[in-house]
């Protein structure tokens, strides 16, 4: 199956009342990993790329072209979105050209009428190539690959603003914080959340920050109007400490243990875990 906008999959499940993970990729083991999950469990997935990550897998043309033949490759026929995540005005475009089915553009560091100028600008540019489109308003907190927030909490009213300009989902702060939350976290502001969700005509919401967000609390979220939902930190630590098992094991020391494709395995393995858990979460399965 091609790559597909995220705008069916993504009305469908806010009409229906689930969402669908978004798993943001590194590598070629990742995208594996990501997509293997979403087949078996019959579930729509985004694979989420941000600049960072773009650059680190040698452009989004690399990127794109990789998705493209492993999806091809490994008979993939749940719908499937590529999304740039917290672009920029010019990265977005790029990934437009690159063959990206989705893009994020993160104006929310900018005044609220210039991100409404550029989202509209965006909107349009996308929306005659069958694009989907995601904005936001207020901040996410934390540092995301070089991308830092203050955790606003968005004001509705801009919400709705941004709504209304054609985009195919909304990301809002919320509280929610990018990377693991503090001890002393507050939560999600589910009053605003309520509330966004109740100003911005059934759009589809995003939470960004999906890491370490209490089950009960992501259920609650969904109920509000969220859609879709971001996870990227929890991935990364799993393959992390699963790697990590198989070198302090010595696994690597033993006959051709050394061979990477041996060695990142168990990361492998752990991201298909991870993905499988979320997607149980999130209802998403047999959505496809
Ligand atoms: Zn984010």
């Amino acid at each position: 199956m091609p790559l597909v906008s995220a705008k069916d999959m993504l009305n469908k499940a806010r009409k229906e009342g689930y969402a669908v993970g978004q798993f943001n990729i590194n590598n070629l083991e990742w995208t594996k990993a990501v997509l293997t999950a979403a087949e078996e469990m019959q579930s729509p997935v985004i694979l989420g790329v941000s600049e960072g990550a773009g650059k680190y897998m040698v452009g989004f043309n690399t990127v794109s072209a990789m998705v493209k033949a492993m999806m091809e490759t490994l008979n993939i026929t749940v719908p499937v979105a590529l999304h740039l995540d917290h672009g920029s005005f010019d990265a977005a475009k790029a990934c437009i050209e690159a063959g990206f089915s989705s893009v994020m553009f993160d104006g929310s560091h900018y005044p609220i009428d210039e991100n409404i100028a550029k989202t509209k600008e965006i909107v349009a540019y996308a929306e005659e190539r069958g694009i989907s489109v995601e904005a936001e308003v207020g901040s996410i907190g934390g540092e995301e690959d070089g991308v830092t927030g203050e955790g606003e909490v968005a004001d509705p009213e801009e919400c709705r603003q941004i709504a209304s300009l054609g985009i195919t989902m909304l990301a809002a702060g919320i509280g929610n914080i990018h990377g693991k939350y503090p001890e002393n976290w507050q939560g999600l502001d589910m009053e605003v959340l309520k509330e966004i969700g109740e100003t911005t005509d059934k759009i589809p919401l995003v939470l960004h920050g999906g890491t370490g967000i209490p089950d009960a609390m992501v259920a609650e979220a969904i109920s509000y109007g969220v859609s879709k939902i971001n996870v990227n930190t929890e991935c990364q630590i799993a393959f992390a400490e699963a790697v990590r098992g198989y070198i302090e094991a010595d696994k690597d020391k033993v006959g051709k243990g050394f061979d990477p494709r041996k060695l990142l395995h168990p990361g492998y393995e752990a991201i298909i875990r991870v993905v499988k858990e979320k997607m149980k979460l999130f209802g998403s399965p047999g959505k496809a």
